[in-house]
């Protein structure tokens, strides 16, 4: 039955019935509107260390195209254009999950994703997005892409995080200068681990 729907979900199109299948959303965070386009933004407290939300994530595998999702936007069920830029290169497939894809990369993130492989078949499946600092309402929710993306999606950015010890340049794990990959080799996951 599990095999079934994991492959149910893995055409493009699959993947889309699934979204239309609801709102997707989790307590105490939405998406807004931001300088950067879109972003994950809390809207209640956390503390440093919390559970913010858990969850599994769909998978593409063939052909990627655009999927739209319902979802809350500044307070509103909205729907939301998940593009490949917000999908995670893994093995042969892409992952996503909403509102999760939407979070900002951060070089000195408010948040890190901590992956479970709940079948115990050292395949991960689910993730905890959790708090690394205390988190007020209207704070955003940001991650650091190089810790679960290898580099090799066509997909880089300069990023304009401001942080003192910003990378300049992302483009994965595998675009980080050597002394950062051993710096952060202990805390990447997913494809990065892989490689
Ligand atoms: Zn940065």
């Amino acid at each position: 039955m599990l095999r079934e729907r994991r492959q149910a979900h893995e055409s493009a199109e699959a993947v889309q019935r699934t979204l239309d299948a609801r709102v997707w959303k989790h307590d105490g965070v939405e998406i807004r509107h931001c300088s950067s386009g879109l972003g994950l933004f809390a809207t209640r407290r956390f503390l440093p260390g919390q559970v913010i939300y858990s969850t599994d994530w769909l998978t593409v595998k063939g052909d990627v195209q655009d999927l739209f999702a319902q979802t809350i936007v500044d307070g509103h069920v909205a729907l939301v254009m998940v593009t490949v830029e917000h999908m995670v290169v893994f093995e042969d497939g892409r992952w996503l999950d909403v509102p999760g894809c939407f979070a900002n990369h951060s070089c000195a993130p408010t948040t890190t994703s901590v992956f479970h492989d709940p079948a115990g078949r050292g395949r991960v499946s689910r993730y905890d997005q959790v708090a690394l600092v205390e988190l007020l309402p209207g704070d955003e929710l940001t991650c650091d892409y190089t810790r679960f993306d290898w580099g090799d999606d066509g997909l880089a950015f300069e990023c304009l995080c401001g942080a003192p010890a910003c990378y300049g340049t992302i483009d994965g794990f595998f675009g980080l200068p050597r002394p950062l990959q051993e710096q952060g080799a202990a805390s990447i996951s997913m494809e990065a681990l892989r490689r």
